[in-house]
């Protein structure tokens, strides 16, 4: 199998699941229904890391399909985008009881894991969804969501692991960055603006339109990061493939 084919990413990503859906690794796995492992399409440009599973995820197992989730997804839809393009993960798989904010000790747990979902993926960029997000994916540095929300953190994140198949004394190790932009969290977004259920959207100039924004700033991001790869090599668009 190629690396980085889909086919391989496929298998990769499965095996990494098949690896972490029964994780006793920290006390999250005392309480928790369900492992949310991350979704999405092995491709993906953009890798979203979103906080923790809530409620509705820890049932379903699937990632952003509680009520934070159906806003983020609207506001996909809304700048025209498939939910399907992108991949989708959290910092911990495994809910919070109470959904209060992971600890270090459960983030740092659950970081071999999410490391190795980058790795394969290998997106153009990361998506740090909320304040969570983007303080322990920028290794801890105190960084407002305020000031930093749509702009770019170049690197972004920094990440490592053991190149597969990861057993044996002798396992090459890799090390990575990725450039990376934080959003609001839209469970912020759903305690600060105020939501009008009549015309079915948000306050004008709130946090939910600066976020609606930053996706378009994104987007186009995305795109200038697809087109510097082609230039280099029109048949290169992806940042492992300019490193082989
Ligand atoms: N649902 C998730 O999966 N992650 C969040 O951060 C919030 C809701």
């Amino acid at each position: 199998m190629t690396p980085w084919s889909t086919k391989w990413k496929l298998d990769k990503l499965q095996q990494l699941n098949q690896e972490w859906y029964k994780c006793t690794k920290c006390q999250l796995c005392k309480k928790r229904h369900k492992v949310v492992f991350g979704e999405g399409n092995p491709n993906a440009n953009l890798l979203f890391v979103g906080e923790a599973p809530g409620e509705t995820e820890d049932k379903e197992g699937v990632p952003f399909i509680g009520k934070s989730g159906q806003i983020l997804r609207a506001m996909w839809t809304a700048a025209s985008q498939k939910w399907e393009s992108i991949y989708i993960t959290n910092l911990v798989c495994c809910r919070p009881p109470g959904n209060r904010n992971p600890t270090s000790l459960e983030k740092n747990a659950c970081f071999a894991r999410l490391q190795e979902q980058i790795y394969i993926v290998d997106p153009l960029l990361v998506v740090a969804v909320g304040r969570e997000a983007l303080q322990f994916l920028a290794g801890g540095r105190a960084l407002a969501i305020e000031e930093k929300h749509g702009r770019l953190l170049s690197p972004g994140v920094a990440i490592g692991g053991c190149v597969f198949p990861r057993t044996g004394d002798d396992h090459k190790t890799w090390n990575l960055t990725y450039d990376m932009v934080p959003i609001y969290h839209p469970a912020f977004i759903l305690r600060k603006d105020s939501y009008n259920p009549e015309t079915d959207t948000f306050e004008h100039g709130g946090i939910a339109e600066q976020t609606y924004d930053d996706l378009g700033r994104i987007l186009t991001r995305v795109k200038l990061i697809k087109e510097a790869f082609e230039k280099v090599n029109p048949s290169i668009s992806r940042k492992r493939e300019c490193q082989k």
